[in-house]
């Protein structure tokens, strides 16, 4: 597959219930202007790049976060690639997503509209043990921020997600959205 990796990618192929090496695919939802392909490109390859387009069709990108534990967890992030305009996709994109990052802009209510449309979306196909986060992206703008931080939260809570908000262009809680995540996947016991 078209795998970008990325700088500091730690290249294992350790079966997907090591206890010790964890492997999860991550699905991105949101609409479409949220930064949603800034944020994998800040956490892949650590720069901030608004002319790149990395959306990425069947295909994923990957990276590996490694934790204060020595847990290694790595993430097959599949970007939406217009999933919103196949609907037939859909129970494709959500096969086997232990986890998913759905995305609005704080600028946007109707974004944040939106992320509560693929909240359900979720609920429907996904798996229920699935870890959620619900992110706020462009927090650098909070100058024209018209969604509170609280509703946001207030929201997550009640529908078992974690919130967090990012910024893609000063890096901002990128990587402690994916360690956040990282730290409530399930550990498989070894046999
Ligand atoms: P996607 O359609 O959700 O994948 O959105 P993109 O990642 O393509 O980003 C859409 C636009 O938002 C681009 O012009 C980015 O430069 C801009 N953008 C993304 N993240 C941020 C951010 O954190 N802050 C600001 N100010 N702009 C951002």
């Amino acid at each position: 597959p078209n795998n970008a990796g990325g700088v500091g990618t730690i290249n294992n192929e350790n079966s997907a219930t090591d206890p010790k090496n964890l492997r999860v695919k991550l699905v991105l939802l949101g609409d479409s202007g949220v930064g949603k392909s800034c944020i994998v490109l800040r956490f892949v390859r650590g720069q901030f790049d608004p002319t790149s387009k990395v959306t990425v069709g069947a295909s994923f990108l990957s990276q590996t976060l490694a934790l204060e534990d020595s847990t290694t967890v790595k993430f097959e992030i599949w970007d939406t690639a217009g999933q919103e305009r196949y609907a037939a996709l859909a129970p494709l994109y959500y096969r086997g997503a232990g986890a998913a990052i759905v995305v609005y802009d704080i600028t946007s209510p109707e974004s944040f509209n939106k992320a509560q449309y693929w909240v359900k979306e979720l609920q429907k196909h996904g798996s229920p043990d699935m870890i959620m986060a619900l992110v706020g992206n462009k927090a650098d703008l909070h100058d024209n921020r018209s969604v509170s931080s609280q509703d946001a939260q207030e929201y997550a809570e009640k529908n078992n997600m974690f919130f967090i908000e990012t910024s893609a262009k000063t890096a901002d809680n990128i990587n402690q959205l994916f360690e956040e995540i990282a730290k409530r996947l399930p550990r498989p016991t070894p046999s």
